[in-house]
């Protein structure tokens, strides 16, 4: 067996953009991808689990974690904490398993200064590919909504630089299959492979 490490994949994105349910279909389909369950102090919505859709934590067992350096990265968002946990993200990767995370864009920057070799996805509203043509074409708003507005794009996709796929979340199913396309293209990556390769042909010569 070559021992080789899993792929850290990170699916990130704009509020409201819809990521939790692409991450939920995703994991519905059969997958190979361990998803990092994340810890926050938000209370449990109905249904929610401990330990399946969260570990649901209070401020102070968070502010404890955040200083026993416990979290690849952690974020306040509308006013509570939400972060991934160092030991099982490192822990899966080691045994050659994909960790998928799904967390807000600040943390993701973070996740990029300590994984720079995680792969980015940036999922972006169907909206933001026309907004711009919106914008110029429909000459009906006024300046200030017309700069606003552009502003507020530009900080968007400004936000794209640091990943390395997009993709638009125009159709539930349609950006499933964009995502399990990218994982399947990480894994046949030359350099992945031919790592792979060179190790197999040095095992079977020792
Ligand atoms: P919700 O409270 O709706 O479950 O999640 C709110 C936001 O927190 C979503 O954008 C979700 O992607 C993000 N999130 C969930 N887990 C984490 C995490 O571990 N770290 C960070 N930075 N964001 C997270």
């Amino acid at each position: 067996m070559i021992d080789e490490k899993g792929i850290l994949f990170i699916l990130s994105g704009p509020s409201g953009v819809g990521k939790g349910t692409i991450r939920k279909a995703l994991f519905d389909k059969s997958t190979n991808l361990r998803y990092s369950i994340s810890m926050t102090t938000r209370a449990p919505r109905e249904g929610e689990e401990n330990g399946v859709d969260y570990f649901f934590k209070s401020r102070e067992e968070f502010e404890r974690l955040i200083q026993e350096n416990q979290l690849i990265e952690h974020a306040e968002y509308v006013g509570n904490y939400y972060g991934t946990p160092k030991a099982y993200v490192e822990q899966t990767l080691d045994e050659g398993k994909d960790v998928f995370l799904e967390i807000e864009v600040q943390g993701a920057l973070q996740v990029k200064r300590n994984f720079p070799q995680g792969v980015f996805i940036f999922l972006i509203p169907p909206s933001l590919k026309e907004l711009k043509d919106r914008i110029v074409n429909r000459g009906t708003e006024s300046e200030e909504k017309v700069n606003n507005r552009l502003t507020a794009a530009k900080d968007e996709i400004d936000m794209m630089d640091a990943y390395d796929y997009v993709v638009v979340n125009d159709e539930i199913d349609s950006a499933v299959n964009k995502i399990q396309a990218i994982v399947a293209s990480e894994h046949c990556k030359r350099e992945r492979v031919a790592k792979q390769y060179k190790q197999a042909l040095e095992a079977d010569q020792s």
